[in-house]
């Protein structure tokens, strides 16, 4: 099968994944063999196709928002044929002390598609049928695949930001994750502030129906009740913080920041404002954003991308010059 390698990490211009022709993938006990339908491009393929996430694999296929279809199954219960999602979690041990209290996004022993092992940059690939996501039927290949990471990691990030219906909800950076949050607080009748980079990004948080929009580190008219930081820059973590009322929570989705510059405790933390940070993602909260992205009609902007393409879909996401989800269909 064709499927995009990365064996040594590089910076992004000079075309981390090679295009090579590998054997196919054998399933092991309690996997499936699937057939690539379309695979998402998440910011996180970027930080480990330039080595900024250590090196896992010495040879890696990256892409873990995977639409497919399985063509090999271990169980009855699970047809040849059946629409499936695989997401960053490919699987925990379900034994560790934070599996065993319904924290498996904690898992001590994890292993994440397209990083520890092998993902959907391909024609091909394998998952365990236990972390296999349900896909709604009304949702497309394409449409479908930038949910499962972007949309799914965005959704916990509500939830570990405590949002509520009705409440100020701030979104500093506004790609393709913040684009899919913004739906989801309208449809819970949250008013949201967006403080982003790019001409681009701030007239779609406008277009979509942001209450407020602002600079990146801009810091809103209203005090907030939570605020969620996208960009992978330290500096809107302060302004984030700077944003919210008394009790407020920001909660960070970022696998990887530069750093968070110093500030003042009794300014900025005092009166239990708290910083989180949103790390992977549970089963659960995949099953509960995909319903709800459903019930909603989440339809998210997608460009698409040839498997050949797949470093230009990087570089367009690094350089922000795309206003849509990139989505890679082998
Ligand atoms: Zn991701
Ligand atoms: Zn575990």
């Amino acid at each position: 099968m064709r499927a995009a390698l990365l064996r040594k990490p590089r910076p992004l211009t000079e075309d981390p994944l090679t295009i090579e022709g590998v054997p196919m993938p054998v399933p092991a006990p309690g996997e499936a063999l699937l057939k690539v339908r379309a695979c998402g491009v998440c910011r996180t393929d970027l930080h480990i196709a330039v080595g900024e996430l250590p090196q896992k694999q010495e040879t890696l296929i990256p892409g873990h928002q995977i639409v497919a279809e399985v063509v090999e199954s271990p169980s009855a219960d699970l047809p040849i044929g059946t629409r499936v999602g695989v997401s960053w979690i490919g699987g925990t041990d379900g034994t560790c002390p934070y599996c065993r209290t319904n924290r498996e996004n904690l898992c001590d022993a994890p292993t994440f598609t397209g990083y520890t092992h092998n993902g959907g940059f391909a024609e091909y690939t394998t998952a365990r049928t236990d972390f296999l996501l349900p896909l709604p039927p009304g949702l497309n290949d394409v449409l479908a695949a930038p949910l499962l990471c972007a949309g799914i990691i965005g959704f916990r990030s509500l939830r570990v930001a405590e949002v509520r219906p009705g409440q100020r909800v701030g979104l500093f950076g506004f790609g393709s994750s913040a684009q899919l949050m913004i739906r989801v607080l309208q449809a819970w009748d949250c008013r949201v502030y967006v403080s982003t980079r790019g001409a681009s990004h701030q007239k779609i948080a406008r277009d979509l129906g942001a209450e407020w929009v602002g600079e990146a580190t801009d810091v809103p008219p209203d005090q907030l009740d939570s605020a969620i930081t996208f960009a992978p820059a330290g500096d809107v973590v302060i302004a984030a913080l700077r944003s919210i009322a008394k009790g407020g929570i920001v909660a960070i989705n970022a696998i990887h920041l530069d750093r968070i510059p110093e500030f003042d405790y009794d300014t900025l933390l005092w009166e239990e404002r708290q910083l989180r940070s949103v790390a992977n993602m549970t089963r659960q909260d995949g099953r509960d954003f995909l319903s709800v992205a459903a019930e909603i009609n989440l339809t998210p902007a997608v460009q698409t991308f040839r498997l050949d393409q797949v470093n230009q879909a990087m570089q367009a996401i690094a350089a922000d010059k795309t206003d849509s989800s990139a989505v890679v269909l082998p």
